[in-house]
């Protein structure tokens, strides 16, 4: 059978997304339908897209990776606190996260959410959370204003590099009040030049802007690609062959499989995009067994756990604090 982990979620909580996120999502939404015709009000839409963001908990999810054979997922955490408040704090966030990886066991990575603005408090605070509750990575959402490359991110770098952390970058679009300049794959260069050993994850990198971060992945040891929402771009209708064009370009070795859960939550679920990559005729002809176990699984375990052999499961056990690991 084959494993597989899905390196991009969200828990579907308005706990966790502003709803200044929601409306700009809404509007986009709203603009879309009414140049056809009659369209629900903004407001409408908004509360729709709310509505399907009460999974507090995440039983929903777990339901959804039980169905589609997903063995466990990376649940990434934005920080918009400085962009769009309204959202529970990020150390709030951290622990409603941890609550909920010790409510499914063994079924959740965490990456917490930071933001260089927050200056060195922010540093100690993710230091605090990242040891207390073992958590796995870290999420940069650069449209709230800031390079990925910014030195002030340098000191989280400084403690990922130490405790083997991943650093997952979103890149490309996304709500209408953010800044789009900040999503440019290229702006991560710097930063992985000047930590080797951090492994950059780009979000959605496999499908918008995949020209310049398919050479980033392919010539920076560090740059790996993500594919979250590729069932849901309006841009990619023919995703099986977008996704499969994409896997016979050489770099297998650095993209991981992600789905961007609950993006397109209403389309069938996560059980139809499993379906279609491992049974559909499209998604991974012409790919070898050997790289569909890179794509599905173990480049995710290797960006994880660095140096762990295929197959390894990355340490789940709790830290004992940043000094005693770096060592
Ligand atoms: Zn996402």
């Amino acid at each position: 059978m084959t494993t597989i982990y899905d390196g991009h979620c969200h828990v579907a909580s308005t706990r966790f997304i502003p709803q200044e996120f929601v409306e700009d999502v809404a509007g986009n939404v709203h603009r879309k339908l009414s140049a056809r015709g009659a369209a629900p009000s903004v407001a409408r839409i908004a509360r729709g897209y709310a509505g399907q963001h009460q999974d507090h908990l995440a039983d929903g999810l777990v339901a959804e990776m039980d169905d589609a054979g997903i063995a466990r997922s990376v649940l990434l955490v934005p920080d918009f606190s400085l962009r769009m408040p309204g959202c529970v704090p990020p150390a709030e966030a951290a622990r409603l996260h941890h609550e909920i990886r010790m409510r499914h066991p063994d079924r959740f990575w965490v990456y917490i959410g930071v933001d260089p603005r927050h200056g060195p408090e922010g540093v100690r605070a993710f230091a605090q959370v990242v040891d207390e509750y073992a958590l796995d990575g870290v999420k940069l959402y650069p449209p709230c204003g800031y390079s990925p490359s910014d030195p002030g991110l340098y000191p989280y770098y400084e403690i990922c590099a130490a405790l083997s952390l991943p650093v997952f970058v979103h890149t490309g679009p996304t709500a209408a009040s953010l800044d789009y300049g900040s999503a440019e794959p290229l702006r991560i260069d710097r930063a992985a030049r000047d930590f080797p050993q951090v492994d950059f994850v780009l979000g959605h990198a496999g499908l918008t802007h995949v020209d310049t971060a398919g050479y980033l992945a392919a010539y920076r040891p560090n740059v790996y690609l993500d594919i979250g929402g590729f069932a849901s771009s309006p841009a990619l209708p023919d995703w099986p062959e977008h996704l499969n064009r994409l896997f016979r370009t050489g770099i297998n070795h650095k993209i991981i499989f992600g789905t961007d859960w609950p993006l397109g939550r209403m389309g069938g679920g996560l059980k139809r995009l499993t379906d279609e990559i491992l049974h559909g005729p499209t998604v991974f002809a012409e790919v070898s067994r050997t790289d569909q176990r890179l794509l599905l699984s173990e480049n995710l375990l290797r960006v994880l756990a660095p140096g762990s052999r295929p197959g390894g499961y990355p340490a789940a056990a709790p830290r004992n604090g940043v000094a005693a690991v770096a060592e």
